[in-house]
């Protein structure tokens, strides 16, 4: 059973990957139910450190995510895009090599370090109407990165906030303080529907995310992208049918 100490050697080898923005996914299912590979897609990894039996992740904006291996669980470094065959519970690929998860049996945010979560949006109990509520707190920020505040709501990573608000015929920079419950809880739906018919299907058709610069399924707009927030993650929208409800991006 892994111990303290060979927390710590896994700790070490993950070095490597701190200070670099990192592709992350999920390749089993079981994991991919937790959320933790959308959520910290795309964002620097800060630190990596052992503490106790855990193994904690720090990625910007505050994120911690929290490793137990208990009996079967390993981390291994691979040169990047290596094969390989199974399905590892998480892949953090970094510009040369990328950190691997197996058997992960514990993969979860840290909450005491981030204060209290939202709501899982995969959640079996998932209570829009007070997701609503806590969106509501984010004021004029815009809605894309709001859906991403771990916060406010657990789980939405770039990809689905995007593919989401497509879906619903809105800008991720319109203002939440603009929009109407009916909208935060279309978006919130939204994000559930397709993240659960990603988990049953298998990875899904994507409209807009990474499309920047091809036309718009729908419209045959060209689609943007664009950082948004503090972690300045990229944004996918298409600006010839998803309302921007009198926000847009600000310059
Ligand atoms: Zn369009």
């Amino acid at each position: 059973m892994p111990e303290g100490d060979s927390l710590h050697r896994a700790a070490r080898r993950l070095q490597p990957l701190v200070g670099q923005r990192l592709e992350a996914s999920s390749p089993n299912p079981r994991a991919q139910v937790t959320g933790v590979a959308e959520a910290v897609d795309g964002r620097l990894l800060e630190s990596v450190e052992a503490v106790g039996k855990n193994l904690l992740l720090r990625f910007e904006g505050g994120l911690v995510v929290r490793s137990h291996l208990r009996m079967s669980g390993r981390w291994r470094l691979d040169p990047r895009g290596k094969t390989r065959s199974g399905l590892p519970w998480l892949v953090l690929r970094g510009e040369e090599v990328e950190g691997v998860l197996w058997n992960g049996p514990v993969l979860a945010f840290e909450s005491r370090s981030l204060g209290r979560l939202g709501q899982d949006v995969l959640g079996t109990d998932l209570d829009v109407a007070s997701v609503v509520a806590r969106l509501r707190s984010a004021g004029d920020r815009p809605l894309g990165e709001a859906l991403q505040s771990q916060r406010l709501v657990a789980g939405i990573g770039n990809m689905w906030m995007a593919e989401a608000l497509w879906e619903i015929r809105v800008s991720p920079w319109a203002r939440v303080r603009d929009l109407p419950d009916e909208i935060l809880a279309e978006a919130v739906a939204a994000a559930r529907r397709l993240m659960q018919a990603s988990l049953a299907d298998g990875r899904p058709g994507r409209n807009v995310y990474r499309r920047a610069g091809r036309p718009c399924r729908r419209c045959g707009t060209i689609v943007s992208s664009r950082g948004q927030g503090d972690a300045n993650r990229t944004a996918y929208w298409c600006s010839g049918c998803q309302e921007e409800g009198g926000g847009g991006p600000v310059a």
